[in-house]
């Protein structure tokens, strides 16, 4: 019973070459290709951006090292099924009707054992823990693929290996957003470090932090570049940048002499807010223009 990370991949994702490599073209059954395995690998945004060396347990079928995967004890050699003679299939009258089914005394292997190996007990696999060191490279995102050619389930007496596929998926990050190499950070800033303007720090995914200079009078969703900080390709080729977008936060939790000093400041303002006073502007001009159609 394997994990629940792990799925045999016989989807529609793999069809193709399944069906050129496993298929048997009809007659007799060639040894089964073993199974391709699926491991869901979580990595945080950190792992992705330094690519990673982890070790994971694959609990997966191996060939039978008693029998060497042949399923019979030593001695013995496998003999062509009676039932089926070797094809694998049964066919049976059911009224007017042909069914072809898969042979019962031998499970479409078209061999039997009659006297099977006692530590897999006719299979050819046993199940087994490999730890398998893997690494996963930087740049890695959700969906990445990385196949690890052979390492899959052992196949059926004697078959080839089938292949372990690793399939990343990046957590989401509390502080920066991801789309493709470039990184994505909303900074909050308080109104009044937006209207004077200045330095601040901002963090980098490398763990290191970046300066940068906030011009006076900055509007919420004022966009800033900084190259190269953004995540690794996977693929090679470049790195992404990293964009911070300033959110200007409105001051709450007033005091009264807080309002004094905004009200003071509110008076003293005149072309402070072109943006507002445009905007009211235009929309006396509106509603003049509806008053004058009536
Ligand atoms: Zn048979
Ligand atoms: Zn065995």
């Amino acid at each position: 019973d394997f994990s629940s990370a792990f799925s045999d991949v016989f989807d529609d994702l793999f069809g193709d070459f399944m069906g050129g490599r496993g298929g048997g073209g009809g007659g007799r059954q060639r040894a089964a290709r073993g199974a391709d395995l699926r491991y869901n690998m979580r990595v945080t945004l950190e792992e992705a951006f330094h690519g990673l060396q982890k070790t994971i347990n694959v609990p997966t079928a191996v060939s039978c090292a008693n029998c060497s995967g042949t399923g019979a004890a030593s001695g013995s050699e496998p003999a062509t099924c009676g039932t089926c003679s070797g094809m694998g299939k049964v066919r049976a009258q059911q009224g007017f009707f042909t069914v072809e089914r898969t042979c019962p005394s031998c499970s479409g292997a078209g061999q039997v054992i009659k006297n099977p190996c006692s530590s897999c007990h006719g299979a050819g696999r046993v199940e087994k823990d490999r730890a398998l060191s893997v690494n996963i490279p930087a740049g890695v995102e959700t969906g990445t693929r990385i196949r690890l050619s052979g390492e899959g389930e052992a196949g059926a007496r004697g078959g080839p290996q089938g292949d372990l596929y690793i399939f990343t998926e990046v957590a989401d990050h509390q502080i920066f957003e991801r789309e493709g190499n470039n990184l994505f950070c909303n900074v909050p800033m308080s109104m009044t470090s937006a209207a004077l303007g200045g330095d601040i720090e901002v963090p980098n995914i490398d763990g290191g932090r970046s300066r940068v200079k906030i011009p006076s009078g900055s509007q919420s969703g004022r966009q800033m570049r900084l190259r190269s900080k953004g995540m690794p390709s996977v693929r090679g080729g470049g790195v992404g940048d990293m964009f911070i977008e300033l959110q200007v936060e409105t001051p709450v939790n007033l005091t009264t002499r807080q309002k004094e000093i905004l009200k003071e400041f509110e008076a003293l303002s005149s072309e402070n807010s072109p943006e507002s006073q445009g905007f009211f502007k235009k929309v006396k001009r509106f509603w003049d223009g509806v008053k004058g159609q009536e």
